[in-house]
């Protein structure tokens, strides 16, 4: 027999993003490029859009602005189906790689577009990659400056290409007026395991992912963050070649059991848009420190 569904509200996060666009790929497909790459996330963003209508789920959609440029309508079926938009900046280049001034430009040039397309304010930011890191503390007072309200830009796990392990777990103002809302971690042994999604969700068995974010629910009593790709959903996407056996194995893993476990995820939880969660009052203990 199957548990009861937990009732606290956790929050679904989607980084809206084509498979050729992914950091782990740059070196092999240059920016030049993206133009004439076969594009999928229409597709995948309308499968994602058909399993949250199915499931009566609502997300918040972080969305690049090269995509909302070149897909309007994409950004408006978002909207239309009550689902939050928010900024993943514009031309997905990791917080690293950017000096401050061009940092600030993309993140601002991202949130004016969006909110011209979707005609509604863009509150939330998550940066490519987790790329917010002690190295460039200076990035959270870009985003506050560039006026979002909260970010979604870290990961608190040991990983070779982002993460900050010792950052809080739970939500917390990193900046005046600016709430860090970090993806969700199970913490066990002193230390935090993956519990947010991501490319562990293809690789755990899903029953395993399950019981991280129950954990998080009922011992921590929080509400978890979760996120995923819309090209996680597309075992047909093209194969990029030239990429190390890491890389393949990271990109192209389980592609082909998303789907099935998303649907799994979409029913054994109840999931929001972040803004309603965190901004609106929702989250399950707010008060509490992390
Ligand atoms: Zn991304």
């Amino acid at each position: 027999m199957r548990a009861s569904r937990s009732h606290i509200a956790n929050a679904l996060t989607i980084d809206v993003e084509d498979y050729f666009q992914v950091s782990a790929l740059s070196p092999h497909i240059a920016r030049s490029e993206w133009e004439r790459m076969p594009c999928r996330v229409e597709r995948n963003i309308d499968t994602v859009l058909a399993l949250l209508a199915e499931a009566g789920s609502k997300a918040t959609f972080f969305t690049l602005g090269w995509i909302a440029e070149r897909y309007p309508h994409l950004v408006r079926n978002i909207v239309a189906e009550g689902h939050e938009l928010a900024s993943h900046g514009y031309h997905h280049r990791r917080i690293t790689d950017q000096k401050h001034a061009e940092f600030s430009e993309d993140i601002r040039t991202a949130k004016a577009l969006l909110e011209d397309v979707a005609g509604i304010e863009v509150k939330g930011y998550r940066a490519p990659s987790f790329s917010v890191s002690k190295a460039n503390p200076w990035a959270f007072d870009c985003i506050a400056a560039a006026g979002y309200r909260y970010s979604s830009s870290v990961y608190p796990i040991r990983h070779d290409h982002y993460g900050m392990p010792d950052a809080p777990r739970f939500p917390h103002q990193s900046r005046d007026g600016l709430l860090e809302i970090p993806v969700t971690t199970a913490r066990f042994l002193r230390t935090n395991f993956p519990a947010g999604g991501g490319g562990y969700f293809r690789l755990m068995p899903y029953a395993l992912s399950r019981s991280l974010i129950r954990r998080v629910n009922r011992i921590d009593g929080r509400s978890a963050v979760f996120y995923f790709h819309p090209w996680e959903l597309d075992p047909g996407q093209p194969r990029v070649a030239g990429t190390s056996l890491k890389t393949r194995f990271r990109h192209y893993l389980n592609l082909h059991r998303t789907e099935p476990r998303l649907r799994s995820l979409l029913r054994d939880f109840a999931w929001h848009r972040i803004d309603q969660i965190f901004l609106d009052g929702r989250d399950a203990a707010p008060t509490r420190a992390s």
